[in-house]
């Protein structure tokens, strides 16, 4: 029996040790008019989308469980990519993929290795999975040192490396030339987060395309709530070997994903052009941003995503993300996470938010 927590009445068990440090993932949800702290997609899906939905809604027997190997999403899904429909595994947002792979593959007494800064979450799920994390650094521009990598893999002998790219918060995608480096380094599976796969120049779909043999371990997870514009429907979904897909499926819930979320996913795949468009206006947006900070007190890396991350000179960041906010205008504080002090995050929205985001960052660091 585990400890037993005090206190009037019946004691509640403690809570697992290694989770008691855990500190949640919150993006703080302060209500603004202008919202540019989660990366989401600033526009709804299309109308068409909605009204297709809709009408298929209706048809769903919400009396019976839904398809649970999800077979005409996962066909769509695999046609799109090209790819077989056991590659695919789809799962409640790519958190949930993250979290499939860490339960097959982590675990006590396994390893993950990620390079810092990246997507908190990879570090954190590792964690709930109890799976050893072991963490190497990113370069100063926020680059892959190669040789960085190959050490601590051969240190860390992990079941996972993670890889973000384009790489939240600094925008970077890592070159296709790098990622095939690291595939060749790793002895267990690479996972790449392309949660922002769409704005990118490559994708490491197209290196699992041209060397399947050599790249088994490529495991390319990808998501619906930025592109798009899903992030309500909370889907996600990944490429990988059938071998991968069937391990997810051992410690996924049996029908994880209703009826109507696999509708969902299945027909926004009939979007591609639109959501291309939209990806062209939003990376041109971003440009504007770019160029708005050469003119501002700020440091800026280049970003091949929806978001640009900046760092204010003049003033600390907090002090400025608090002003942006009491002008209505909520961006993300990475400040304190690990190599991004002093830095904050700002999702690309819609040109007349961006507007009121550029008036009021000005406005803080006059
Ligand atoms: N990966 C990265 C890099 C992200 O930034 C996010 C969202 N913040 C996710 C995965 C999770 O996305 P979702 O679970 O909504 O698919």
């Amino acid at each position: 029996m585990g400890a037993v927590a005090e206190g009037p009445g019946r004691g509640l068990p403690a809570v697992r040790p290694d989770l008691e440090e855990l500190v949640g993932y919150h993006s703080a949800q302060v209500d603004v008019e202008v919202r540019l702290n989660t990366n989401e997609s600033p526009l709804p899906p299309p109308d068409g989308w909605l009204e297709a939905l809709a009408e298929e809604v209706r048809t769903i027997e919400f009396n019976r469980y839904p398809d649970r190997q999800a077979t005409a999403l996962r066909r769509a899904l695999a046609d799109s990519h090209g790819v077989g429909s056991d590659e695919v595994f789809c799962a409640n947002g790519s958190n949930e993929v993250l979290q499939c792979l860490l339960l097959a593959y982590g675990g006590p007494g396994r390893t993950a290795v990620l390079f810092e800064p990246t997507y908190t979450l990879h570090r954190h799920i590792a964690r709930i999975t109890a799976t050893t994390v072991v963490a190497g650094a990113r370069r100063d521009d926020f680059g892959l040192d190669l040789d960085v990598v190959a050490d601590i893999v051969a240190g860390a002998d992990p079941e996972l490396v993670f890889l973000c790219s384009p790489n939240n918060p600094s925008g970077r995608a890592d070159g296709p030339d790098e990622i095939k480096t690291v595939a060749g380094l790793v002895p267990g599976l690479l996972v790449v987060d392309e949660a922002y796969g769409q704005f990118a120049p490559s994708s490491a779909l197209d290196l699992r395309r041209a060397d399947p043999a050599g790249t088994r371990n490529v495991v390319v997870v990808r998501t619906f709530s930025k592109t798009w514009s899903m992030a309500g429907a909370r889907l996600g979904y990944m490429v990988a070997d059938p071998e991968v897909v069937a391990a997810c499926e051992l410690v996924a819930l049996p029908y994880h994903l209703d009826a109507a979320k696999q509708a969902a996913g299945r027909l926004a795949l009939g979007y591609v052009g639109e959501m291309e468009r939209r990806v062209a206006a939003i990376a041109e947006e971003r440009g504007r941003i770019a160029a708005a900070f050469a003119d501002l007190a700020v440091e800026t890396w280049p970003s091949d995503a929806n978001f640009v991350l900046f760092r204010p000179l003049t003033k600390p960041a907090t002090e400025v993300w608090a002003e942006l906010v009491a002008s209505s205008v909520l961006v993300r504080d990475c400040s304190s996470w690990p190599g991004l002090t002093g830095c904050l995050r700002v999702t690309v929205g819609l040109p007349e938010e961006n507007d009121r985001f550029l008036a009021a960052l000005t406005e803080s660091l006059r």
